[in-house]
């Protein structure tokens, strides 16, 4: 028999577990050993000796190699092996790069795998959906993508959309059912659900009974190797960038062999010079820096609590302008309490915080027993009937599995006595149609023990109001007519003011024949029963996480399910409504084109009871206008949103598969200000790559100006071969590395955000690089020049002077590039790894200068003290001569 054709329970002996404890530790381990990880085998990754040639691949580096070679037949060995040793070491360096690259991408697809819930060894239990193993009982619910395949044990309104496997994109209800016949399609299977599906309702336990390439995805695997491009903007245009300064470095470096043939030097030298040349001044290795950079950059982001799915993301985050924000769980904690019930003109608050299930009822600041109100024992009891959540206790904690809006009914119940599990001895749920946020209700139908059965539904007051056409006042049920609504709406008015989030309850008594197959059915002519409302207090960092985004030029808007008072008096505690800023509610949303909304749009702060699909006309509208939108969202529902926001972002915690899925961005903690931190990092990010791309092709524009003057001068050549390679090594490559680890500037959250279409060069980056590579290369010559004239003679020892004056040049100019305004803005010492890197680069140009069996091979003569100053008085003409014209252009300006 096959396993759709089996009852539950068949299912369950066969595959040999146990229903109520699930598999143990033990025969899990076995099972793993059998079967396997629950994994789709993935294309093969490229061999570490492969990564390690491709650092070789590149033309120019071929040439040099090549002529090297020559050279070494030709008896140069020393400079040929020297070369070909950096070369290699550059190799090295690159493929270290590359690795540490990858690993941290694969890293950071770890952190975002699927999760899924399991009954293991009696408990429930969260584990990485790779560690399923036939036999597991999985529970899940709307929103989770199936972790494996499955025969459904129980289901309730279970609904799986399964286009991934049959194309068939309109979800599927799912039964336990057995199904006759051994041959069913995949679509006709009802009873299971499969690895890759989609819930989109309801919930179910499955037991897994096909795992990894056993199952229906693992036969078309092949088609789904997963190709989703991991590529930034930036490294997109840095590619193109870099084709265009390979032209540029070639051509400079024909010109420089060029006229230095042309002025008599060996066309043999100058071809090895040239070759060098281009070698260092081509900038290969900048792609791997970037992607290192952004790699550490996202690691610094998972230590403040956010994960980055898509990696274009990190450059994004810096040009947001707006960030759209859920408030339950996001902006406030999620963590709620009932403080007040309202039912038939009645108030009572509620004592007590937390889950913790004691404290007491007050009516007019009198304690009052619950027995003694039936109202009030009725509203708390079908509070905790229509409810999906628990609350457990642990070793003397009382902790909540479910929602918090749940949760807080349950306890506020348990407050009077009225325990779940109690109450479900005297009343059987017979149907339940789950909450969800385009409803804004949940409903359930309910038996009691006389058979009588009937309705209860909670949820949004004022929706709960509109399909009620009774209520009840003192223990009466009567016409819920225009006075007795006004006086509800007086109250939840006045419960949304103190910035209560609110529910309503109601019933419907039911009889015999009547039968409820839809949500619609149950909710309609309902009996308002009353109301309770939950403090959910704002996180308290959210309020300073709003100014530090205003400060940045990053307007924050609220959207929520709440009602409009509500939202506003959180919004109003937060600082994020501006006294002229508008609030819009979801009805109005309804009744405006996207094209309207876009006329507005900017002034809105809060838009409340809004549902999921007005998401992504906000979205629309505000992008319509320029804007770079960052959308938070959790449900099924607000994947499109967050997939047309150009940061999408979801929820770590309470978020689901699908919203996580479509997200960029996962908050670890749900939390807002972890969003603002994100944004800050990702404009750090952004930033130091453009530090060190400003770096690293002003020191290679110096490189090829100090020869391309000389040549122009009919000098000998200022530097050899093997130093130009040295400098491309040691000065160009650490720095670079350190810049890319450089703390923010102190006003980087006061910038306005970028805009996404930058180029590499602007804000004046391409004025800087010119102008200081131009000087660097000019200073350098007359270092040079100087010695050179001083004793003709003697050209080892001017090339030596160049080459230190190239190298301090350009370890003095790496701290100019810490900042977008002066050296003399940022403190020196702050960034310990470019301190670092810089002294390794003066040791190392020290060694290769005074250390006597490296002198042959880098052609240097020991520095005599005096020159010394020569050199540093030289090498610190670029940065400071204009850094000072900067600082004369900044007090000539304030002063007028
Ligand atoms: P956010 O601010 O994240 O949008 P929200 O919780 O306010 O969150 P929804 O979850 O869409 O938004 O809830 C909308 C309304 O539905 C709430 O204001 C509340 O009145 C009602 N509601 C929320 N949760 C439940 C639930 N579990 N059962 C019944 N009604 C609920």
């Amino acid at each position: 028999m096959k396993w759709h054709e089996m009852r539950s329970d068949e299912v369950m002996n066969s595959i040999n577990t146990d229903a109520e404890n699930g598999l143990t530790s033990k025969e899990v381990q076995k099972r793993t050993q059998k079967f396997g990880f629950n994994e789709l085998k993935e294309a093969e990754r490229p061999s570490a000796i492969i990564i390690f040639l491709s650092q070789f691949k590149d033309f120019m580096v071929l040439v040099l190699l090549v002529a090297t070679l020559i050279s070494g037949l030709l008896g140069e060995y020393i400079d040929a092996i020297a070369i070909i040793a950096i070369v290699v070491v550059n190799g090295i360096l690159g493929f270290f790069q590359e690795r540490r690259a990858e690993r941290s991408l694969e890293a950071l697809k770890e952190l975002s795998a699927p999760q899924v819930m399991v009954l293991r060894n009696g408990e429930w239990v969260k584990i990485l959906s790779k560690e399923l193993v036939p036999g597991d009982l999985v529970k899940f619910t709307s929103g989770d993508r199936i972790g494996a395949d499955m025969r459904l044990i129980n289901t309730k309104s279970l609904e799986v959309e399964e286009s991934a496997l049959t194309g068939e994109s309109l979800p599927v209800q799912k039964s336990t059912q057995p199904i006759a016949g051994a041959d069913v399609g995949l679509g006709d299977l009802t009873n299971m659900v499969f690895m890759g599906t989609l819930v989109t309702r309801g919930s179910g336990v499955g037991v897994v009974i096909g795992t990894g390439m056993n199952t229906a995805m693992g036969q078309i695997a092949d088609l789904l190797q997963n190709a989703e491009t991991m590529e930034t903007p930036l490294q997109r245009r840095l590619e193109q960038l870099g084709k265009i300064l390979i032209v540029v470095a070639l051509l400079l470096t024909v010109l420089v062999v060029a006229i230095g043939v042309i002025q008599g030097h060996d066309l043999y030298n100058m071809f090895l010079a040239g070759v060098s040349l281009a070698v260092a001044a081509i900038p290969e290795g900048l792609p791997a820096i970037v992607t290192v950079a952004l790699s550490l950059g996202v690691q610094r982001m998972i230590k403040q609590k956010s994960i980055v799915r898509k990696l274009p993301a990190v450059e994004t985050l810096g040009c947001a302008s707006v960030i759209c924000s859920d408030k339950t769980g996001t902006m406030t904690q999620n963590k709620m309490t009932v403080t007040n019930v309202w039912s038939g003109g009645k108030d009572w608050t509620v004592t007590g915080t937390g889950y913790h299930p004691h404290g007491e009822f007050f009516q007019n600041d009198q304690k009052v027993e619950v027995k003694h109100s039936k109202t009030l024992q009725q509203i708390l009891t079908f509070g905790t009937l229509c409810n999906s959540a628990e609350i457990v206790e642990k070793e003397g904690h009382f902790q909540l599995d479910g929602d918090p809006t749940e949760g807080a009914l349950l306890v506020s119940a348990m407050k009077a006595g009225l325990v779940k599990h109690s109450l479900l001895k005297n009343f059987k749920i017979i149907e339940e149609f789950p909450f969800d946020s385009a409803r804004k209700m949940m409903s359930v139908v309910v038996e009691d023990k006389s058979g009588n059965r009937f309705v209860v539904t909670k949820g949004a007051p004022d929706v709960l109001l509109g399909i009620s056409t009774n209520i009840l006042w003192n223990e009466r049920q009567e016409n819920l007519t225009s006075d007795y609504a006004s006086k509800v709406k007086d109250s939840i008015e006045n419960l949304a003011s103190q910035a209560l989030r609110t529910i309503a309850i109601a019933f419907k008594p039911l009889n015999s024949s009547e039968k409820i197959h839809t949500s619609l059915e149950a909710e309609r002519d309902l009996v308002f029963i009353g109301l309770q409302g939950m403090i959910d207090p704002p996180r308290p960092e959210v309020k300073q996480a709003v100014k530090e985004c205003r400060d940045a030029g990053i307007k924050t808007v609220m959207i929520t399910g709440d009602h409009v008072i509500t939202a506003k008096a959180i919004a109003t505690q937060l600082n994020l409504l501006p006294s002229n800023g508008k609030v819009m509610e979801g009805k109005e949303l309804n009744s405006l084109s996207v094209e309207e909304l876009e006329a507005i749009v900017d002034d809105v702060y809060v838009f409340a009871r809004v549902s999921p699909e007005h998401k992504l006309k906000i979205v629309k509208a505000l992008q319509n206008k320029g804007h770079i939108v960052a959308m938070t969202g959790d449900g099924v529902n607000d994947a499109p949103a967050i997939k047309a926001a150009d940061i999408g972002i979801s929820m770590g915690i309470t978020g689901t598969d699908v919203a996580k899925e479509a997200s960029a961005l996962v908050l670890v903690d749900d939390n807002f200000a972890t969003i603002k931190s994100a944004i800050k990092e990702g404009r750090n990010i952004y930033e130091n790559i453009r530090k060190f791309i400003r770096y690293l092709l002003a020191s290679n524009v110096g490189e090829i100006l100090v020869m391309l003057f000389a040549m122009i001068l009919a000098l000998p050549l200022p530097l050899v071969p093997i130093q130009i390679l040295w400098v491309n090594l040691v000065t160009d490559g650490l720095p670079a590395m350190a810049l890319g680890l450089d703390q923010p500037e102190g006003d980087l959250m006061k910038r306005k955000p970028r805009h996404p279409k930058e180029g590499v060069f602007a804000r004046g980056l391409g004025w800087k690089v010119i102008s200081r590579g131009f000087l660097i290369g000019l200073a350098t010559l007359a270092a040079f020049m100087i010695v050179y004239y001083r004793n003709p003679d003697d050209l080892a020892y001017a090339q030596t002077i160049a080459f230190a004056t190239l190298v301090m040049a350009q370890l003095i100019h790496v701290f100019d590039c810490r900042s977008e305004k002066s050296i003399f803005d940022r403190n020196p010492f702050e960034n310990i790894y470019l301190i670092g890197a810089v002294i390794s680069s003066i040791l190392l140009m020290l060694i290769v200068i005074y250390f006597p069996p490296l002198q042959p091979i880098f052609h240097t003569i020991p520095i005599l003290m005096r020159d010394w100053l020569l050199i540093l008085g030289m090498s610190a003409i670029p940065t400071f001569l204009l850094a000072g014209s900067l600082l004369t252009r900044k007090t000539s300006k304030t002063m007028i």
